[in-house]
């Protein structure tokens, strides 16, 4: 039966079998709407930021998972038509990087395999590996539509990634032009400025001595002094620059420089930009290799001079150098200056290096061919730019309204700032895995050919020579070119071609069959976006660029043009914080003090760490995880097991005389006669506020709130409190009154249903297991997760006051307060004593009526066999906020020896409360020491503080011998 419980409650032996049956369910699938059917509720639509296919699961996915698979849970449960749509990013260069490293120990290069042999390696690569992450996310119980997960490079996503190319091409709006990219010449590609890591670097500036010409083409015997960082880039010099109104440098107007160790003659040229106070105010221009210099250059019609290869060696440019590693070369051409008596100087000097962001390889600037989006030209059909359309989607509109809000809102002017700065995107990738770009370059006329918007195959022939000498274009695009499109190609775009669903997984639905719009309409825009800070601009904003501008061409189900609003990607866009270690410092492997999520996952179980996170995330706060927290909520997981088994026992027990749970009563929120006894009309109030607490929580993204609440509710109110007193009604003798324990039993049993529908969406294991055996095999639903949120009438009650409440926390109050005096005053924990009560009369109790009323709970809960509501004549009284309480038993102590003993204590007490003030009032030492120890430190002394403050009540109470 499954009531029968194991006696412990351990996570491994649950979860793997609940993961395993949500996705073997295919639970969480959402159908594409069909015509007719009823529309089941308003989309509650999330993709999930694809991780690279490559990628093991961190404690920021496993944030960022949590923080989705809640809302998503909730927002199920609270009747919405969740979609969270799960995929994986081909992520270009690491996918690549990491074949290549097989490769080697293979003592193989891909460039022996030649491209169509490695792209296929990286595929088989990617069949048999590429899915881990996606299987460590259905073991934490994400309730993805499996049916629907995407690879960047599915078959329909490149069909989406072509036509996106082409329409924009056919726009205008990508070109092909040379200028300096960020190279990195050990993946040999260009990289995007994001992908460039800036380290500081001590290195030196160079003064190199430039020999003057005369009008006779000779040496005049002068120098022109230049300074530069990177001095074998003089090989690709062709001019020196000096501001035009240099005074130094007005008598070299219209001169020339010998190069040297090239012999080259390169001309002295004028401009604004050079600065007259850095360096000599001379500088060399190397158009091929630094982007200033390449601007310098257009002005003045300069060639460029390439003089590196795309490992970063010298050219044949290089003279002498060719072949040299560029690093070796700058030795060589310092040391070759220096015995020609042309190094000026050389002097210490700081500044910042690029690294690759991938393999940390030096950054050369380097000029080279690449593709590029337009993203500020205005398109006349559309009467803005890409950029200018991303930048209206955030801010607000002529009604006021954001089409997409940031939480937090800083992140908005984050956005808006780099977008309003931004530069022409280069999209294209000297890599092999990716999506080739589609144009095609011809032999004869030298001209490009890309396909028309909409056609199907590659062209045969030159769309302007005609010739069939064409081959295509060896780069890649940008794999953010692929993810940026995913909100509108997940649903179809651009043909809405039907999938043909297979068993779940990448490889197995083919996209056939009449165009339908259905999952696009349904679907679009999303309803929320989940993401890290780090790839807000790779990432965010290129979804928000390609969102706009191809949605904004798909008129509305009914035919009328789509307003921004209904073009942006998703409405709103949650940037969740970074998991820290206990220590709140930045979890690095260097430091080795990463947290490995799937181990903490086996030593805690899911739900206590997925708990964990929750309990510490809010907007904008970085979380410091700790292993003792996580310990915490497994001992709550565990409490709830416990409450569970005592509930199912009762079930049992009460079966056997024939009192059954009334089953109608479950499953909604749960309700109670205005006569019931207090604890059930209190507990339902309770749950009822708790429920609208959360709610309101999990609204604005206050996943700590909502976890604090739920966690408040089932351990303090229904455990603590609820569970003791329910005990008293739950009466299975002979002489019981059958009809109160069944409304008693029934109370307890929907209550609890109710509380793990409450809890699922942070604990959803946990809660499955127990939901399933509160009812016994026989569920209304094959999961807790498609029930529905407690709920009243469809909305959540507004907590006001209830005199329920009231008359509960006056009960709970002298509970507390006989236990405390009870424990002071050295009663045995099983005797029964009477006691005394006298209520405070200003504040409004119904004081007879509570201690009238309730007199099992005092003597059930706090063992007082009587309460009498009269004045207190015993002298160990104790004064709460309303009333005081005193009990009729009197303390038999060694006055001599207790004396002795607090008066140590006082002075033990003393002495460490003086440390502690001591150290907590040294400046440098609150300077120094990390945050917890002070923290551990000011909360050991209040705790010392209470504790003298203890003893001296104590000593003085004491009676004279
Ligand atoms: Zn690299
Ligand atoms: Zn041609």
């Amino acid at each position: 039966m499954p009531h029968d419980l194991p006696k412990a409650y351990d996570p491994t032996a649950i979860e793997d079998r609940w993961a395993a049956y949500w996705v073997e369910e295919n639970l969480f699938a959402q159908p594409t709407p069909t015509a007719g059917a009823a529309p089941g509720g308003e989309p509650f639509t999330i993709l999930l930021p694809p991780p690279n296919v490559t990628g093991r699961l961190h404690m920021g996915h496993m944030l960022n998972q949590t923080e989705m698979d809640i809302l998503t849970r909730w927002r199920r449960m609270s009747g919405r038509r969740a979609l969270w749509l799960p995929g994986t990013d081909h992520a270009g260069i690491a996918t690549q990087m990491m074949v290549e490293r097989q490769l080697a120990e293979e003592g193989k290069t891909r460039q022996q395999l030649g491209r169509e042999a490695f792209v296929e390696r990286v595929w088989a690569w990617k069949r048999h590996y590429g899915g881990a992450i996606l299987d460590q996310m259905k073991r934490l119980g994400a309730s993805v539509d499996w049916s629907r997960e995407y690879f960047t490079m599915d078959e329909n996503l490149s069909v989406a990634v072509r036509e996106a190319f082409v329409r924009l091409y056919e726009q205008g709006l990508i070109y092909r032009g040379a200028y300096i990219v960020n190279w990195c010449p050990r993946c040999q590609t260009a990289i995007s400025d994001l992908e460039v890591v800036y380290d500081e670097h001590k290195g030196h500036l160079w003064e190199i001595r430039y020999p003057v010409l005369g009008d006779d083409g000779k040496d005049t015997g002068e120098f022109l002094t230049v300074a530069t960082t990177r001095p074998e880039t003089m090989l690709g010099d062709v001019a020196v620059a000096v501001h035009p109104e240099d005074e130094r440098y007005l008598h070299l107007h219209g001169k020339k420089l010998r190069l040297p160790l090239v012999g080259r003659e390169i001309p002295i040229i004028l401009d604004e930009w050079v600065s007259r106070d850095f360096g000599t105010g001379a500088v060399k221009v190397t158009p091929a290799h630094d982007p200033n210099d390449f601007a310098l250059g257009e002005r003045h019609h300069l060639p460029s001079i390439n003089v590196m290869d795309d490992t970063g060696h010298i050219n044949a440019e290089g003279g002498a150098y060719a072949g040299l590693d560029r690093f070796v070369a700058r030795k060589h051409i310092v040391a070759d200056l220096e015995k020609q008596g042309l190094l000026a100087g050389i002097k210490d000097h700081t500044h910042n290096v690029g690294h690759c962001d991938r393999c940390k390889t030096v950054v050369e600037p380097r000029l080279s061919t690449q593709w590029f989006v337009a993203v500020n030209k205005k398109v006349e059909a559309r009467g803005a730019s890409m950029a200018e359309l991303a930048i209206a989607a955030v801010k607000p509109g002529a009604d006021g309204k954001k089409a997409i809000r940031f939480t937090p809102e800083m992140y908005e002017k984050t956005y808006l700032n780099w977008m309003e700065n931004i530069h022409d995107w280069c999209i294209s990738r000297q890599l092999w895995w990716g999506h080739r770009i589609p144009a095609w370059h011809c032999a004869v006329c030298h001209k490009i050919t890309v396909p028309l918007p909409n056609s199907k195959g590659d062209p045969a022939a030159c769309a302007h020579c005609g010739s069939a000498e064409i081959t295509q274009e060896t780069d890649v695009l940008d794999t953010w070119f692929s993810s940026g499109l995913l909100p509108v190609s997940v649903f179809g775009w651009p043909n809405f071609t039907t999938r043909n669903m297979g068993a779940p997984g990448p490889d197995s639905g083919t996209w056939e069959g009449e165009p339908n719009r259905a999952d696009f309409d349904a679907f679009y825009p999303t309803s929320l976006l989940v993401t890290g800070f780090d790839i807000l601009f790779f990432w965010v904003a290129r979804m928000i660029m390609l969102g706009c501008w191809f949605s904004g061409e798909i008129p509305m189900p009914d035919g009328s043009p789509r307003a921004l609003s209904e073009s942006v990607p998703f409405k709103e866009v949650y940037i969740h914080a970074l998991v820290r270690d206990a220590n709140r410092e930045k979890m690095s492997k260097t430091k080795g003090n990463v947290i490995d999520p799937i181990e903490i996952v086996k030593q805690y179980g899911t739900d206590a760490v997925r708990f964990t996170l929750a309990s510490m995330a809010s907007p904008g706060t970085d979380i410091a995880f700790n292993v003792a927290r996580t310990e915490g909520y497994r001992a709550f997981a565990n409490k709830i097991w416990n409450a569970a088994r005592f509930i199912f026992m009762n079930v049992d027990r009460a079966a056997e005389i024939g009192i059954a749970v009334d089953r109608a009563q479950l499953g909604g929120m749960p309700t109670v006669r205005e006569d019931a006894p207090l604890e059930a009309r209190w507990i339902v109030a309770e749950l009822q506020a708790t429920v609208a607490k959360v709610n309101q929580a999990l609204a604005s993204y206050r996943y700590d709130d909502a976890a604090n609440t739920i966690y408040q509710f089932f351990w303090g109110s229904f455990c603590d409190w609820y569970l003791e007193i329910v005990k008293l009604r739950l009466d299975f003798s002979e002489t019981a009154d059958k009809s109160k324990t069944k409304e008693a039993l029934t109370t307890l049993v929907s209550v609890f249903e109710a509380a793990l529908r409450l809890l699922s969406p942070f604990m959803p294991f946990l809660t499955e297991e127990l939901w399933h055996a509160v009812y016994d095999g026989n569920p209304p639903a094959k999961s807790v997760a498609l029930t529905t949120f407690p709920m009243r009438d469809g909305t959540p009650p507004e907590s006001a006051y209830d005199p329920d409440i009231f008359e509960m926390v006056a009960v709970q109050q002298i509970v507390t307060g006989y236990r405390a005096l009870r424990k002071d005053s050295g009663v045995p924990e099983k005797e029964l004593v009477s006691g005394q009560f006298n209520p405070y009369p200003m504040h409004g109790m119904n004081a007879a009526g509570v201690v009238a009323h309730h007199g099992d709970i005092f003597r059930h809960l706090a063992k007082i066999s009587e309460v009498r509501l009269e004045p207190i004549t015993y002298r160990n009284v104790r004064p709460e906020a309303n009333f005081e309480i005193a009990i009729d038993y009197v303390t038999t102590i060694d006055i001599p020896a207790e004396r002795d003993r607090l008066t140590k204590d006082i002075a033990k007490y003393e002495k460490g409360l003086a440390a502690a003030e001591r150290q907590l009032g040294n400046e440098s030492f609150l300077a120094k020491a990390p945050a917890h120890v002070v923290e551990g430190l000011k909360k050991q002394e209040s705790e010392t503080r209470t504790l003298l403050e203890k003893a001296k009540a104590a000593l003085a109470a004491l009676p004279p011998e």
